[in-house]
């Protein structure tokens, strides 16, 4: 096995803190009460309701789909009854259009047995089953995956990369998947080697966690099959491992060009628990209506990798995991280099969430910020080799639109630039409002 891959240009290296939870089994959360689906959990269209008020639903329904544009339906994560059409609280918008879901705690949870053998099946066949699933990339980006599988006829793709890096600080449920659910994973990368007619799949994990690169290569061993050439590779460990294009170069050397795909490099990229439901949708026809979260952070009093509902609110997962502790200071949807901070415990968990962090006061970065000192961190630190101190300065000097220059467009707001920059500059949130502002 290779060891140590990594990305050639910036990087940082935070604190990993994935200790909280590392070494948690996952935990099968109770039922809720409620479920709150929102409807724009993916990119592209929300979706619109094919439920009204009052409507039984069983587990896995459909209870609202994309009638046009790019979009994959949703589902009931439980059996229960429609309990409003409305609105939810949303991290990034104030709120969201979304169905309540009045869950019954006597339904029998439904039984998701393996269906017909999925080596049977078209690729077509396949493909409109992972649509069908509502699949989207769950390892945060949201993407709908049935779309990343279907690259342009011009640029034709022969490898696959199962991204198991990782490199957010305290998450670990990726971690926890390919540890207990490895043969499910291995098998979903198959599935999807499948679809996109190749035969090279390379799973790449950070070097931080050697059990799961142990389990995840047992369970390639054993999956003897002919015609596939699959393997994992060891990652440095360096922050943004886990990105797209860092990942690429890192495992092929293949540089993906500015504003391009990946396809355009011959690659794509699904998330490693990404592909785990596209096994479970093929091979239990299974939708998208649980995923596995980490709940972490030293203001939380019982830290969990748990399997929760799509839908469940914070506040059900707080009493959960028996209540936030009294130095609670910040709570954060997502990692802390790429999530958003959150003022309510209200949140639904939505097919992307990947993790709910409860920070104290020494886990937050609380320094002034001021001005840009011209020490060049940032340059340095960012991975696409962009000049984020420039894109600052036009922004606060009133020229947003001036930026692309600065190569804004390429900027994934990864953050690296922010956590390095003395100042504490909020890089990012410059990167974001030019972004509104500058033409491509
Ligand atoms: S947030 Fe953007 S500008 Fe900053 S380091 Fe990441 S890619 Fe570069
Ligand atoms: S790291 Fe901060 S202070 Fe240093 S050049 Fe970049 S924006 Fe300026």
């Amino acid at each position: 096995m290779s060891a140590n891959l990594t990305f050639p240009k910036g990087g940082v290296h935070p604190p990993e803190l994935k200790g909280l939870t590392e070494k948690l089994a996952i935990e099968v959360m109770p039922l809720p009460d409620e479920l709150e689906l929102i409807l724009g959990q993916h990119i592209g269209a929300p979706c619109t309701p094919t439920v009204k008020r009052r409507d039984e639903v069983s587990e896995g329904a459909l209870v609202a789909e994309v009638t046009k544009g790019l979009g994959v339906p949703l589902h009931a994560p439980a059996a229960g009854s429609i309990k409003a059409l409305g609105s939810s609280a949303h991290p990034l918008r104030v709120s969201a259009p979304s169905i309540t879901i009045k869950t019954n705690p006597e339904a029998a949870p439904a039984t998701w047995e393996v269906q017909e053998d999925w080596r049977q099946s078209t690729p077509e066949e396949l493909l409109k089953k992972v649509h069908d699933a509502g699949i989207i990339g769950i390892g945060g980006a949201g993407f709908p995956t049935h779309v990343k599988l279907k690259p342009p006829a011009d640029s034709p793709v022969d490898t696959l990369l199962l991204n198991g890096a990782e490199c957010e600080p305290y998450i670990t449920a990726d971690h926890r998947t390919m540890l207990e659910k490895a043969e499910e994973v291995v098998e979903g990368g198959k599935i999807l080697l499948k679809i996109l007619g190749i035969k090279t799949c390379v799973i790449g994990i950070e070097n931080n966690k050697p059990d799961a690169i142990t389990a995840m290569s047992s369970a390639v061993a054993a999956a003897t099959e002919a015609g596939f050439d699959i393997r994992v590779v060891a990652l440095e460990v360096k922050y943004p491992q886990g990105s797209e294009k860092q990942l690429i170069q890192a495992i092929t050397g293949r540089k993906v060009p500015s504003l391009a795909l990946p396809s355009a490099v011959g690659v794509v990229v699904h998330n490693v628990s990404t592909t785990r439901a596209v096994r479970d949708a093929v091979v239990l026809s299974k939708p998208l209506i649980e995923k596995v979260i980490t709940v972490s952070g030293r203001g939380i009093n019982r830290p969990a990798n748990l399997l929760v509902k799509v839908g469940t609110k914070v506040s059900d997962i707080v009493e959960f995991c028996g209540g936030v502790k009294p130095d609670l200071a910040r709570i954060v949807l997502g990692g802390p280099m790429m999530g958003f901070a959150v003022s309510t415990l209200d949140i639904p968990v939505t097919k992307t969430t990947s993790s709910v962090l409860f920070l104290t006061e020494d886990e937050i970065d609380s320094r002034e910020l001021s001005n840009c000192i011209r020490c060049g961190w940032c340059l340095e630190a960012c991975p696409m080799g962009l000049e984020p101190k420039e894109i600052g300065i036009y922004v606060e000097a009133g020229r947003p639109e001036d930026t692309a220059q600065f190569g804004v467009f390429d900027c994934f707001e990864c953050g690296s630039c922010a956590y390095v920059c003395p100042a504490k500059r909020p890089l990012v949130q410059f990167v974001r409002l030019a972004k509104m502002k500058a033409k491509r």
